[in-house]
C-alpha cells in the first residue's frame, strides 16, 4: 500500500514538473542588454547622391502560427502570419533578387521528405508563385541579372526551379558550411532545388560597416551593401539598400524571424529554434547587434524575410513611392 502511495506521489511529483519546465520553456529567457548604452539615434546617412532603387516584395506563401512560437515570452496566442517571399530590386545596374520565394514545382520537390518536416516547417499556403509574380511584371526570366541568397535553408531557395540559369550569389562562407551537410540533407533537397543555376560566390572581405564586423560593396558605390548576419546559418548574410528615392531598408535573412526577436531582444520558441539555428550563441549575439542598431537608426526599417506584417507595411509605402516615382 504504501509502495503504491509513493509511486502515486512520484508520478504526480514528476507530472507537475514536466508541466512545470513546459510552462518555463514559454517564459521569456534572461536576454539582457543593458540600459546604459546611449540609445540616442545616429545621425542619418545623406542618401541624395545614392541611385534611385525600386525595392518589392514578392510574397509566395505564408503560415500562420501562435505568437510563442516565434517570440518566446510573447504572453499572446495571437496568430502571427510567416511569409516566404522573395525581394525583386531594380537598381540602375542591376535586376535582382533577394531570396526566391517559391516556385510553382514546390510540392514535387518536398514530396520525399518526412512527413513531420511536411506537417512543421515544411507547411505552408502556397499563395502565388515567383515565376507568377514576375510574369505580372513582365519580367522574363532573362531579365533578371542574379539573385543574392541570403543563406542556403530550402525555403530561400525554392523559388530557383522558377527561374533556371539565373546566377546565384552565394557568400562563400555559407557554401563551404553548407557543403558539409545542408546541400545533401533531406534526399539533397536544397541541392535539387539549386539545380545548375551558375553559382558565383561573394566574401564579405570589405571594412566595417555602421557597426557590422565587415562587408561587400555589390556595385562599389554604397548603394547595396552585404553584410554577415551569421548563427542562423554560417553565413547568413544581411543587405542594406541605400537609395534617393525611398528610406534605407535593411534585409536581415533569417538573423530573425519578425521584428520581436530584435526588438526585445528574444529568440523563436526553443523547440524551433534549436531547430533551425547553426550557431546558438553567435546567432544570439547577431539577435543583439540587430536590437541596438535598431536602437540607434529608428527611420530604417529592418526586416527579417518571413516578417509579413512589416512587409506589408513596407510595401504600402513603396508603392507610393513607386506610383508617384518620388520620395515625398
Ligand atoms: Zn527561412
Amino acid at each position: 500500500m504504501k509502495v503504491k502511495r509513493l509511486v502515486t506521489w512520484g508520478g504526480i511529483t514528476l507530472g507537475a514538473l514536466g508541466m512545470g519546465l513546459a510552462i518555463k520553456s514559454l517564459l521569456p529567457q534572461r536576454f539582457l542588454t543593458d540600459d546604459w548604452v546611449e540609445r540616442k539615434p545616429s545621425q542619418p546617412l545623406d542618401t541624395a547622391s545614392f541611385p534611385e532603387v525600386e525595392v518589392s516584395f514578392l510574397r509566395c506563401g505564408s503560415i500562420t502560427i501562435p505568437e510563442p512560437i516565434a517570440v518566446l515570452g510573447a504572453f499572446t496566442l495571437a496568430p502571427l502570419v510567416m511569409a516566404h517571399s522573395a525581394v525583386l530590386i531594380r537598381h540602375p545596374k542591376a535586376l535582382f533578387l533577394y531570396d526566391t520565394g517559391l516556385s510553382s514545382e514546390i510540392d514535387t520537390y518536398l514530396v520525399d521528405q518526412s512527413l513531420f518536416f511536411r506537417k512543421t516547417l515544411g507547411h505552408f499556403q502556397l499563395e502565388q508563385t515567383l515565376g507568377s509574380h514576375l510574369k505580372e511584371r513582365g519580367i522574363e526570366r532573362s531579365d533578371l541579372d542574379f539573385v543574392l541568397l541570403s543563406h542556403l535553408h530550402w525555403d530561400h531557395v525554392s523559388g530557383i526551379p522558377d527561374i533556371r540559369g539565373v546566377p546565384l550569389r552565394i557568400n562563400r562562407v555559407e557554401y563551404e558550411a553548407a557543403k558539409l551537410c545542408l546541400l545533401d540533407a533531406g534526399n539533397g533537397l536544397v541541392q535539387r532545388l539549386l539545380g545548375d543555376n551558375p553559382i558565383e560566390f561573394f566574401d564579405c572581405a570589405g571594412p566595417t560597416y555602421e557597426g557590422f564586423r565587415s562587408s561587400f560593396d555589390v556595385f562599389g558605390d554604397g548603394s547595396i551593401i552585404l553584410v554577415p548576419l551569421p548563427g542562423h546559418t554560417a553565413g547568413n548574410t544581411g543587405m542594406f539598400v541605400n537609395r534617393s528615392n525611398g528610406p534605407r531598408l535593411f534585409l536581415l535573412g533569417d538573423a530573425a524571424w519578425v521584428s520581436q526577436n530584435y526588438l526585445r531582444p528574444t529568440t523563436m520558441h526553443p523547440f524551433i529554434w534549436s531547430r533551425v539555428t547553426s550557431d546558438d550563441a553567435t546567432a544570439r549575439q547577431t539577435l543583439i547587434d540587430l536590437h541596438y542598431y535598431a536602437l540607434r537608426h529608428p527611420e530604417i526599417p529592418l526586416i527579417a524575410m518571413h516578417d509579413a506584417e512589416l512587409q506589408e507595411k513596407f510595401m504600402k509605402s513603396e508603392r507610393h513611392i513607386q506610383a508617384v516615382g518620388r520620395y515625398t
